[in-house]
């Protein structure tokens, strides 16, 4: 059954073309094209920033928010930086709210196999590129407050300087797993032990030297989420610009 219109959602995307958005297909999976979207005012900025959503989706919080990211004014923004960005990886979860694609894969347990069709546009249109800074937007159905994961080859971390301002929209989950290798409250370490078999991981690896990971509680309503992903981008980029 279809919970959401993927082609209204793409329809918005196309929209959004301008002098400095590229938006371009950079694959199709079971009828439904995946896209990229680079976000650029000069090329000769070189602070690069990785953005995506919807991986799982029953998360439909990180392709809303990106839309709305790429909806506003981010002139001062590209005055620092270029974006290259993923709104919507697993269009199938997103239209039929299913964590997992059509095969039943959870595409952000499965960057270390080949032969999935999303993970291999994905790597590919990524490939070759190095970014600053990688942030990856989720929901979590279980948390009571918003949480993150990050990964820094300094262990210079900024979830830090995120939580307090994403309590002025609402909680942070301070509730620890028994595995979870805290940085501060509701800022977790990436753990080495999961390998690159997730997507923030996998870049992590192969692409960026500090990559981090958004959870945004699904019983918020979907304004407060958005509001959540945004506000972790922009403290993001202002500490790294
Ligand atoms: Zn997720």
């Amino acid at each position: 059954m279809a919970h959401r219109d993927y082609s209204r959602f793409v329809e918005r995307l196309i929209s959004l073309s301008s002098p400095c958005t590229r938006i371009e297909t950079v694959g199709v999976v079971d009828d439904y094209p995946i896209h990229r979207v680079l976000l650029a005012a000069d090329r000769r900025v070189d602070k690069n920033i990785l953005i995506a959503g919807g991986i799982h989706g029953d998360e439909p919080a990180g392709p809303s928010a990106i839309l709305r990211f790429l909806e506003r004014d981010n002139s001062p923004l590209l005055q620092h930086f270029k974006f290259l960005i993923l709104p919507c990886i697993n269009p199938y979860g997103y239209v039929r709210n299913t964590r997992e694609n059509k095969r039943g894969i959870d595409l952000n347990r499965s960057f270390e196999e080949s032969s999935i069709a999303e993970i291999d546009i994905i790597k590919k249109a990524v490939e070759g590129q190095r970014f600053d800074f990688c942030i990856d937007f989720h929901e979590d159905w279980e948390a009571k407050g918003v949480y993150f994961y990050e990964a820094q080859r300094e262990n210079r971390w900024i979830g830090p300087e995120i939580t307090p301002q994403i309590e002025k929209i609402g909680p942070i989950d301070r509730e620890m797993g028994e595995s979870d290798l805290p940085i501060a409250d509701g800022v977790f370490q990436t753990d080495p032990e999961w390998g690159n078999v997730g997507f923030a991981p996998y870049v992590f690896h192969f692409n960026a030297d500090h990559v981090m990971t958004c959870e945004t509680p699904t019983s918020w309503h979907m304004d407060r989420r958005i509001a959540a992903h945004l506000t972790a981008l922009d403290v993001a980029l202002e500490t790294l610009s």
